[in-house]
């Protein structure tokens, strides 16, 4: 129940964006794509993880503050959540640079959840990329992604597994 709870909030505070991908896919698809993952192929079944999956992108991108997660999902939800959020007011390189830095020393919970986000991400830069995304963009970005998963090793074997099999067909997409 606590999950629907989180889909519902999810969906509400995301309701008016969009992927940027060229489907312009709404942007709820992304969280429950993560957190099926985590459960289909992650085989997880921890209802914390769960959880933030479906809200990880809550506070980076729809100003919901932590106070209000942690008031509606929990303290671990909140700070699992907080894990997942970049800082938007550094450039985007430094973001990226970061975002390995800190996956090194994420909690294993949040290593799961980078992990699956990364798999997401990888598929819809593969087969329906941002319109204005250069191929070169592209592949840096596939490249970017394995030095993240590379800092999130050892959490789960299934979805470390299938990170490389997306990544590996991603590369032959991508393949000039
Ligand atoms: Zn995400």
């Amino acid at each position: 129940m606590r999950l629907l709870e989180a889909v519902h909030f999810s969906a509400e505070r995301h309701r008016d964006q969009r992927r940027k991908g060229a489907s312009r896919a709404p942007y709820i698809n992304h969280p429950i794509e993560v957190a099926h993952l985590l459960a289909r192929v992650g085989e997880v079944t921890d209802l914390t993880t769960l959880l933030a999956a479906i809200l990880h992108d809550t506070i980076e991108d729809t100003g919901t503050t932590g106070e209000e997660l942690e008031a509606r999902f929990g303290r671990e939800v909140r700070l699992l959540v907080e894990e997942m959020t970049d800082d938007k007011r550094l450039p985007k390189e430094e973001r990226k640079r970061l975002q390995i830095a800190h996956a090194a020393r994420a909690s294993p919970r949040a290593k799961l959840i980078k992990l699956a986000d990364k798999i997401c991400n990888v598929r819809d830069v593969t087969h329906t990329p941002p319109s204005d995304w250069s191929h070169e963009r592209r592949v840096a970005y596939l490249d970017w992604t394995e030095a993240v998963v590379g800092q999130c090793r050892g959490v789960n074997a299934a979805l470390e597994r299938h990170y490389g099999e997306v990544l590996a067909a991603g590369r032959k997409v991508l393949a000039v």
